[in-house]
């Protein structure tokens, strides 16, 4: 299990480093609109404990920006509870587990929501803009969005991956945590 692995202090820059592109989008989004839509904070939260970001630096964080936005009454009113609760700590108390890439190819992100898998979700000219702004140059490029055109959007990742770290990723990446530990277990060694 990965879980125990980041602290609140060090998530921007993990986030920089090693989250895939469908986790760094909504983490910005995040940043920048100080909220998410419910089904992008159930992506990055749920995402977010898989990483090992325990409930309380997990309210933490979630506070901070929502805060921002709606006020901290609000966040605890109406925030609070889906936080814990993706943790277990309510309600039926089940153990919620992060999305695959599978699940989260397939979801329907609407007007105004950030959740979905950018290759899949995106148009062209966001998708170059924001693998531009994660370093991916432009040869790599050109190979992820032929792997885009044929929908192989599991392969675009993948090879994204292993142009960020120029390192092999053989077994594909099909989850969005196991993009982060195969990251932090390249950037680590
Ligand atoms: Fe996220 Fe998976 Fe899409 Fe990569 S392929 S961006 S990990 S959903």
């Amino acid at each position: 299990k990965e879980y125990g692995e980041i602290s609140l202090k060090d998530i921007d820059q993990v986030a920089k480093s090693s989250f895939p592109l469908c986790m760094r989008h909504l983490f910005e989004k995040l940043r920048e609109d100080h909220h998410l839509k419910h089904a992008g904070r159930m992506q990055l939260g749920l995402f977010l404990k898989g990483v090992g970001l325990n409930v309380d630096d997990s309210l933490a964080f979630w506070r901070e920006e929502f805060s921002k936005k709606v006020g901290l009454e609000k966040f605890e009113k109406e925030y609070a509870y889906n936080i814990r609760h993706n943790y277990g700590k309510e309600g039926k108390k089940t153990d919620y587990t992060p999305y695959s890439c599978q699940k989260i190819i397939l979801s329907t992100p609407g007007v105004g929501d950030h959740h979905g898998c950018p290759y899949r979700h995106f148009g062209e000219e966001n998708l170059r803009a924001a693998l531009s702004r994660m370093g991916v140059n432009s040869r790599a490029m050109e190979d992820v969005m032929g792997k885009v055109r044929n929908r192989d959007y599991q392969l675009a990742c993948t090879l994204t991956f292993e142009a960020l770290h120029a390192a092999p990723c053989d077994a594909g990446i099909n989850h969005p945590n196991q993009y982060f530990s195969d990251s932090q277990r390249l950037l680590k060694a």
